[in-house]
């Protein structure tokens, strides 16, 4: 999963930002994240298509401190590291 990363302070962000809130920089570089620890989650059903209709959104964050979600159809509790890959309709995550 891309993140941007500030390359004057490290301040990672899941979105590109016209500036850094941080420093001020206008400077970004695309980060690959393939861990985190997850913060929290929700568990979905009867969702939309193509989505399964039972999985679960994460709210993770990286070893810098940035959060993301992710989804996922196993169980993943707080504080549980995990490990992100990204398919067709998003980042994925399962517990590493
Ligand atoms: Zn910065």
């Amino acid at each position: 999963m891309e993140f941007f990363k500030c390359t004057k302070c490290s301040e990672e962000y899941v979105f590109r930002r016209a500036v850094c809130h941080k420093c001020g920089s206008e400077e970004f570089t695309g980060v690959d994240i393939t861990q985190g620890t997850a913060i929290d989650s929700v568990h979905l059903i009867a969702t939309p298509e193509p989505m399964p209709d039972d999985y679960s959104v994460v709210m993770f964050q990286t070893p810098n401190g940035a959060r993301g979600f992710c989804r996922t159809v196993s169980e993943i509790k707080r504080g549980d590291r995990i490990r992100i890959t990204v398919d067709e309709y998003g980042p994925v995550c399962e517990p590493e």
